[in-house]
């Protein structure tokens, strides 16, 4: 059962329904159904997430870096046109710094989205 609980704290739900095949447990993850049982959960954690994860913080490391490297050389910059091109360069990062650390942790850790939309989107009730 660890690779079951490996998927589950990678944001993979149980289902209540068992397997067809063999009875077993299912659990749902990235849109895919799969048996506990019967498909190898430690491989698709290990492709699908890890891999998703270590891109995401890859992605985050690079724009921390450029945010800083950005933020010193706009700080010594004099020439206008550059600073502008630093500046939007610099904006493209922070955009994606906020979009690989929205991609990664659990949508019901950002407040700020639930005021405005209040349909129920969730699958977990
Ligand atoms: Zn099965």
């Amino acid at each position: 059962m660890v690779d079951a609980l490996e998927i589950m704290k990678r944001g993979a739900s149980l289902l209540s329904e068992s397997c067809p095949r063999c009875g077993g447990l299912q659990v749902k993850f990235r849109g895919r159904t799969l048996c506990i049982a019967e498909d190898d959960i430690s491989d698709t954690v290990k492709t699908e997430v890890i891999g998703i994860e270590d891109t995401l913080s890859g992605l985050r490391d690079l724009s921390i870096k450029k945010i800083r490297e950005l933020g010193h050389e706009l700080d010594d910059e004099k020439d206008l046109d550059k600073q502008i091109k630093k500046a939007v360069l610099l904006r493209k990062y922070v955009d994606l710094l906020k979009e690989s650390s929205a991609m990664s942790s659990p949508p019901n850790d950002r407040g700020a989205n639930e005021k405005g939309s209040k349909s129920k989107t969730s699958e977990s009730s």
